[in-house]
């Protein structure tokens, strides 16, 4: 059998800029806004109409540009693609061919240090509208699109790397860190689900003709774009070991049965006659604009990671969980820096457990907007507080906690517990007598302790925790009872 052919994986990747607005006209733009509603003569392409360049597009760009290490061109310049489509009202797309905004740039593949994508290019354009196809129940129409233009106009920032990934996860990992970055710094709002980021993924096979020999298009998911990748690599290699000739195709995804279909042969790929746009001047970026975008960035994800790690001493998984939406590492940090500021030792970490546990509801905010549900800072300070020097237990916290989230309590923690009597029993004679009280009762479960099954002593702290009404201090409790069960030895 032949040797198989390193796969090499590249990504062209479409992010909508967060200006809530659109790339040439003054039109706004909201996901879920009624059909056609948000849209003028310039977006809908009527005669006569002209672009105007939307400047806070261009600096969101910039800002890409400075995280992603890429080089600015000071002049760079707009093109018209041309192609027919029905959600494209021009019939052309205002984009940048031949003179991109940015050239080059790169970014790590998982964390600070280790490998990197190289991008090639960055460039704006605009997007276009979507076409709808008719439910089969709509008699009238069945078998007819629908065209929304609400979209049609709206500022892409589109990134292109090299060829540098080789597989389905290394792909999700990158395009996450690469959202992720792009959030904090507020270049886009991250929303999946609303189309914030679609992605091409080209895969090729190393030493089997330059370029890649598959583009799929149109992924909107990390999970599709890494099963894709997959299932073109295993493809391609596959038609590789039996010799079959490796023709270039376009092709698209059924997330349903998992697999790429054809769409096209990439040799018919069609001629976009891109010239450059008469209607717009050359986009000129003045040195001090840039360096104000340099100035304004704020700290990306990955040394923040990085940081998180040194300073706070947090394990790799935390931080990295902290950095994937900036409002969730904002406000640990906010909390952090408050505890540490009272004399709770190893803050940092009491505060992730419960930031990244207890503390989300992921009933009230889906995963890309974690953070959104927390209860504000100062509750949360209060709470852990409280929990740092023992006056409360985990459970008792997550009944504070409980009580908040219903909306029927506007105490502060330390009210609640204190005028509720929540406080933490620490006294071993108090305690003590609840241990004799659950182990009298449970001789069988001693026996099963003394006969070596020691996982039961998790069993007898919850009883007695049953019985202080889950205020006895835990490991007051577990030394209490190892004690005692060490006295029922014969
Ligand atoms: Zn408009």
């Amino acid at each position: 059998m032949a040797a198989r052919l390193t796969p090499t994986v590249g990504l062209e990747i479409h992010v909508r800029l967060a200006t809530g607005g659109k790339l040439f006209c003054s039109c706004e733009f909201r996901f879920g806004a009624p059909p056609n509603s948000l849209v003028c003569p310039v977006c809908l392409g009527l005669p006569g109409s002209l672009p105007v360049l939307d400047r806070q597009a261009v600096s969101l760009a910039l800002r890409a540009g400075v995280a992603l290490e890429a080089t600015l061109n000071p002049v760079s310049e707009f093109a018209r693609k041309n192609y027919f489509y029905p959600d494209l009202p021009r019939n052309y797309q205002i984009t940048q061919y031949e003179r991109p905004l940015f050239r080059g740039g790169a970014l790590d593949l998982r964390g600070v240090g280790g490998p990197r994508v190289r991008l090639s290019r960055l460039h704006l354009e605009e997007d276009a509208g979507r076409s709808l196809a008719v439910p089969a129940e709509e008699e009238n129409l069945a078998g007819h699109s629908l065209v929304d233009l609400n979209r049609a106009g709206t500022p892409l920032l589109e990134i292109v790397t090299e060829p540098d990934l080789q597989g389905g996860d290394q792909a999700r990992f990158w395009l996450q860190n690469l959202l992720q970055t792009l959030q904090h710094c507020g270049v886009c709002a991250g929303k999946m689900a609303e189309g914030d980021l679609r992605c091409d993924v080209n895969v090729g096979l190393d030493g089997a003709g330059s370029g890649p020999l598959s583009e799929t298009k149109n992924l909107n998911s990390f999970r599709h774009v890494a099963q894709a990748v997959d299932h073109e690599i295993e493809r391609l290699q596959g038609l590789a070991r039996n010799g079959d000739r490796l023709v270039p195709t376009t092709r698209g995804w059924d997330p349903a049965r998992r697999c790429t279909t054809f769409l096209r042969n990439k040799e018919e790929t069609r001629d976009y006659r891109y010239f450059p746009e008469p209607d717009l001047p050359l986009l000129t970026v003045p040195a001090a604009e840039f360096r104000e975008e340099v100035a304004l960035l704020p700290e990306l994800p990955v040394r923040r990671r990085q940081r998180l790690m040194e300073e706070w001493h947090l394990e790799e998984a935390e931080a990295r969980a902290l950095c994937r939406n900036r409002s969730v590492a904002d406000f640990w940090e906010e909390v952090t820096v408050a505890l540490d500021r009272e004399g709770v030792a190893g803050a940092g970490r009491l505060a992730a457990s419960w930031v990244l546990g207890p503390l989300r509801d992921d009933e009230v905010a889906p995963a890309d907007q974690a953070g959104t549900s927390y209860p504000p800072p100062g509750f949360v300070v209060d709470l852990l507080g409280l929990l740092a020097d023992s006056t409360i237990n985990s459970r008792v916290a997550r009944r504070v906690l409980h009580r908040w989230r219903a909306g029927r309590d506007t105490r502060l923690p330390r009210e609640m517990v204190a005028q509720e009597g929540w406080g933490q029993i620490t006294d071993p004679a108090v305690l003590g007598g609840y241990c004799d009280q659950v182990l009298a009762a449970r001789d069988r479960v001693v026996q099963e302790y003394l006969g070596g099954r020691e996982t039961v002593l998790e069993y007898l702290l919850g009883q007695v925790l049953e019985l202080t009404r889950g205020k006895g201090h835990p490991g007051v409790v577990r030394r209490l009872l190892v004690d005692k069960l060490e006295q029922y030895r014969p």
